[in-house]
């Protein structure tokens, strides 16, 4: 892209950007924090050029190899119950896709691991995030349903693929006083639920119905 059009598309994007945080918050998002980092990151970047004029439109788009950016509506949501009762330090999530939610956690918190199963998805996320200058992001190519067992215990884990159950793995590599949350299930639409681990127990809520992409194993690429 040349640097007249970045530089177009970077004025135009800040003026709506701040339109889609006025949506987000008519459409309930409460959280100021989460309101102000939907308003910095570049969503338009981490969608192929000829979606860019699309990227600020409240809605999931593609992102090629069948997989799509999630809605910002969903992203702002998972994210204000993830640091609603306290930011979690490190966070596990499980399906890099664009690496939106990635960007939008790691602006919260100290730290996000994300695993990315697609080789191309993975590579194009990489890239991103160094051009971005975001640090504190480590990225792996692999199988979520595995997790990330050298980088546990995690303080929350996101799944933003739907698997038809929480693997056991990623029980396991929650901190104790973690949440977990996933959308579980198969078909088109799942629940979102959320998990809290207290004294090694696990206390399950269901927080509203949504729509993923379904999780598959092994790595593709
Ligand atoms: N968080 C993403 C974003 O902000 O763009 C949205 C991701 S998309 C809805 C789901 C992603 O999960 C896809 O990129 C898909 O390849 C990935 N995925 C599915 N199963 C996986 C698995 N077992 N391990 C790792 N990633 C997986």
């Amino acid at each position: 892209m040349d640097d007249h059009r970045r530089q177009g598309i970077g004025m135009t994007s800040r003026r709506t950007r701040e339109r889609l945080a006025g949506r987000l918050g008519d459409a309930g998002i409460r959280d100021a924090r989460v309101l102000n980092v939907m308003r910095q990151i570049p969503r338009h970047l981490f969608v192929d050029e000829a979606l860019a004029s699309r990227a600020y439109e409240d809605t999931a788009l593609p992102i090629g190899h069948g997989q799509t950016i999630s809605q910002p509506f969903v992203v702002a949501r998972m994210t204000e119950i993830l640091i609603r009762d306290r930011i979690p330090s490190r966070v596990l999530e499980v399906g890099t896709g664009s690496g939106y939610q990635a960007a939008v956690l790691a602006a919260l918190v100290d730290e996000v691991c994300t695993i990315e199963r697609i080789r191309a998805l993975y590579e194009r996320s990489c890239a991103l995030f160094r051009q971005l200058d975001i640090g504190n992001i480590r990225q792996r190519l692999g199988d979520g349903f595995e997790g990330w067992p050298s980088a546990a215990p995690f303080d929350a884990i996101i799944l933003t693929a739907a698997p038809e159950t929480v693997p056991p793995a990623l029980f396991e590599q929650l901190a104790d006083d973690g949440q977990l949350m996933a959308p579980v299930g198969g078909g088109g639409t799942q629940e979102l639920r959320v998990w809290h681990r207290r004294a090694g127990a696990f206390n399950e809520q269901t927080v509203e119905a949504v729509s993923f992409v379904p999780m598959r194993g092994g790595i593709e690429g």
